[in-house]
């Protein structure tokens, strides 16, 4: 295998639409051969949502490589440049916590976890007593394992009763959940990659995927370089990879202006309805709000669209068409659209065409609207998030009813009279000094929440105690009143579920350093010294390994469409992942949602009742239940609005940011890969070549990004991006390896991104703020 880091999908293994997708195994092993391995454990990748399917490779009691599992279901043995360089040498980097921290004197100093835990605990009785549960806030991540946040759950709606819980995935996932919810009636992913097998087009909504999920593209690159190849329609203000595939297969590159996604989707589903693409009678049978739908597109023609995205009109009829006359269209979504103005309208605009052409729940009609981490499902399936756990409603009274049994409490602890706090808000009540308590675990706000200089703000303000659990001194640790070290993949035991409902167990393979545990381990303990008890004066949480905490989860699934009780950790160590629901009905998992195209939109057992997705306005019990969906989707639509904040002359361009294919979120495990840090060692910024123009700069060239909020200098990159926008990567704080930045201070993508989120995911506006670039002298030379 050569270097992947300059052949990013690998060597080509094309195959004719229908085929078996052919298997190629990829390793890469450091400092030692195949022969040379002690033992391999089996595991899957952690480093993108894709969870693609590995053995990790052991010797001396270190963990030393990787190798793609050939019979795995999702990746057929191939694995990425992150999997291949980043998912091991961490483990052993220097700087890993392995003692507890806690702040003394203003200083974070080395202590025992009796002396951690028991700060952390008295300050969370005292604030119980003092104040109650909403004192407590917790924010975690896309990046634990099923069993760790399901504990987590358990913790915080039944043990303290707060409803100021979410994760970093309402930063990258929040939108697919509720595109799923308003038209499909709850969570959960419809299609399957293999998919890709059967289609016959390709449409990538804001999805870089060639960089953000590389083997799902290798897999894609094998069907558009066989026989009866699918098209594919790429829709990205970037010149991306994926534009770039499109046009060289004979499909489109759409470039709409930042921030108008909407105004194409309404165009596109306008094109459907006027040319009578509809599959009526499909639609008549299985959908609701067909006429309001056709109503809120009809004021899009593709001229007026034309006007408001600056995509050509031909362009958006030519895509409409290949929509049509496709027999079988997989759709792919990702943060373009999540992270941008009206992310949820837009997202349901996909999940609308779909329904429209009758294309869902049959191979090849795949719509995988993708989460950006690779635990991300897993947090929403648990309500780690602040869901009600198994996908439930927090307005049902019989589903919190059915929660207060399973844990044997009173259903009045479990938090369920107003909507669970998202973590754009949970901050807001720190920074107002209502939540006293913030618990962040594994993840990193500091550098990936927008308008971060407020962020660290509310971080070092003394109206919060702040713990954070993680495996280094990240920029957010640094802030914190006490740091837990915890123990990182495969030094821990447990499972979790990719894009396509695919669930891995990952074995520990090795033990954590020093005094480091995993974080089932952390909340036991906090569990244990706060006492949580159940109704019957029993322990709340009544499991102690990872592999009961997964069978006490099972239980809870039951009868869900979420459905795990087929599955058991002996099953999970067989050759492949295993998709959910597998229960009795789907006793080897269910490849596709929606088979028999019943969606689950009843009225008691649906996730929510809705919204009106221009101000994210709740629909009432009594509205839905007045529609009788009866196991109908919706088809949902809403006006196109201008985004928040608008170009104007001190701010002409528009700035979004996003992801590049050598680094993971603010690269704790990336940046401590040689090769991957080598690939991409410092923060840039991408400026049309006519934009560049106007300003004098040059590639290579250091420019000042600013906007109303922060600023920041970086190198400039010219010619992939259209006009009138700016692109930087999000990857970049103050940790920096080697020294390799000249001003680590001044790169950080998010100190220009503002405090904004879409009305219904609550999901932050990372991809539309307004912006400034200028040529500045190189760092020390002014
Ligand atoms: S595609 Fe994602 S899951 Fe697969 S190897 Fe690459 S980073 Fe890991």
């Amino acid at each position: 295998m050569g270097d992947r880091t300059s052949d990013i999908w690998g060597e080509r293994t094309p195959h004719a639409r229908g085929t078996a997708w052919p298997s190629r195994v990829d390793t890469h092993l450091a400092g030692c051969d195949e022969h040379e391995v002690d033992r391999w454990v089996q595991s899957a990748c952690l480093l993108c949502s894709n969870g693609c399917g590995l053995d990790i490779a052991v010797k001396d009691d270190r963990m030393v490589g990787v190798r793609g599992r050939e019979t795995d279901r999702v990746n057929h043995g191939r694995l990425g440049p992150k999997g291949l360089y980043a998912s091991t040498p961490w483990a052993t980097s220097d700087d890993r916590l392995t003692r507890p921290l806690i702040r003394q004197g203003g200083e974070l100093v080395e202590t025992e976890w009796e002396t951690a835990m028991g700060r952390i605990v008295a300050r969370s009785k005292r604030l119980l007593d003092e104040v109650g549960p909403l004192s407590h806030g917790f924010y975690t991540s896309g990046q634990l394992f099923l069993e760790e946040y399901y504990l987590q759950a358990i913790i915080g709606k039944a043990g303290i009763g707060t409803a100021h819980m979410d994760g970093n995935t309402r930063l990258c996932t929040a939108t697919a959940a509720a595109s799923f919810k308003e038209s499909f009636g709850a969570d959960g992913q419809p299609g399957s990659y293999t998919d890709i097998e059967h289609c016959d087009a390709i449409f990538l909504y804001g999805h870089n995927m060639a960089e953000t999920q590389t083997v799902l593209w290798a897999r894609v690159l094998d069907r558009t370089h066989g026989a009866d190849p699918p098209r594919i329609v790429c829709v990205d203000p970037r010149r991306t990879p994926v534009a770039v595939e499109a046009e060289r297969t004979g499909g489109l590159h759409l470039a709409p202006v930042v921030g108008t996604n909407l105004a194409l989707m309404n165009a596109l589903t306008r094109e459907l309805i006027e040319n009578d693409w509809v599959e009526q009678e499909w639609v008549s049978a299985h959908t609701i709000g067909f006429h309001d739908l056709e109503q809120v597109v009809a004021p899009y023609p593709p001229e007026e669209a034309e006007r408001i995205t600056g995509v050509p009109a031909a362009d958006i009829r030519r895509a409409a068409r290949i929509f049509a006359e496709s027999e079988a269209v997989l759709s792919t979504v990702l943060q373009g659209f999540y992270q941008s103005h009206q992310a949820t309208a837009a997202a349901v605009a996909v999940n609308n065409l779909h329904l429209l052409r009758g294309q869902i729940g049959r191979p090849g009609c795949g719509i995988l609207q993708m989460n950006g981490q690779p635990t991300a499902q897993n947090n929403r399936e648990t309500g780690a998030d602040g869901d009600l756990t198994g996908f439930r409603n927090w307005q049902n009274e019989e589903h919190v009813q059915q929660l207060a049994e399973h844990w044997n409490v009173d259903p009045l602890v479990i938090p369920h009279w107003a909507p669970p706090t998202h973590a754009m808000q949970i901050f807001s009540y720190a920074e107002q000094g209502s939540v006293r308590l913030l618990w962040i675990s594994a993840t990193n706000p500091a550098v990936s929440m927008p308008e971060s200089g407020r962020i660290r703000e509310i971080l070092s303000s003394d109206r919060v105690f702040v713990v954070v659990q993680d495996l280094f001194l990240t920029e957010t640790a640094e802030l914190a009143d006490v740091v837990l070290p915890a123990a990182g993949w495969g030094e821990k035991t447990g499972c979790f579920t990719n894009v396509d409902r695919t669930v891995h167990l990952s074995e520990k393979a090795v033990d954590p350093p020093g005094e480091a545990r995993s974080d089932l381990d952390i909340f036991l303990m906090y569990a244990d010294r706060m006492d949580f008890r159940d109704q019957d004066g029993g322990p709340l949480v009544k499991f102690r390994t990872p592999e009961e905490a997964f069978e006490a989860w099972k239980e809870v699934t039951r009868g869900r469409h979420v459905d795990y009780t087929g599955l058991s950790y002996d099953r999970l160590r067989g050759p492949t992942g295993i998709q959910w629901p597998c229960n009795d009905e789907h006793p080897d998992g269910c490849e596709r949602l929606y088979a028999d195209a019943t969606f689950w939109t009843d009225t008691d057992y649906c996730e929510t009742y809705g919204h009106d997705l221009v101000t994210g306005g709740a629909v009432t019990e009594q509205e839905h239940r007045a529609v009788r969906p009866a196991g109908r989707a919706f088809l949902k639509g809403a006006e196109y609005t201008p985004a928040h904040e608008a170009p104007s002359d001190d701010y002409p361009l528009l700035f979004t940011n996003g992801r590049s294919v050598y680094q993971f979120h603010t690269r704790t495990k990336t940046g401590r890969s040689k090769p991957l840090h080598r690939a991409a060692p410092d923060a840039w910024v991408e400026l049309s070549e006519r934009d560049a123009a106007a300003r004098g700069i040059a590639e290579g060239d250091w420019v000042r990004v600013e906007s109303p909020r922060g600023s920041i200098e970086v190198r400039a990159r010219i010619g992939s991006v259209m006009e009138g926008a700016v692109f930087a990567p999000f990857h970049y704080g103050r940790f920096d390896p080697d020294g390799t930045s000249p001003d680590p201070d001044r790169r950080q993508a998010n100190a220009l991104t503002m405090t904004d989120w879409d009305p219904v995911s609550k999901q932050p506006t990372f991809k539309t703020a307004a912006c400034q670039v200028t040529r500045v002298d190189p760092p020390g030379r002014s």
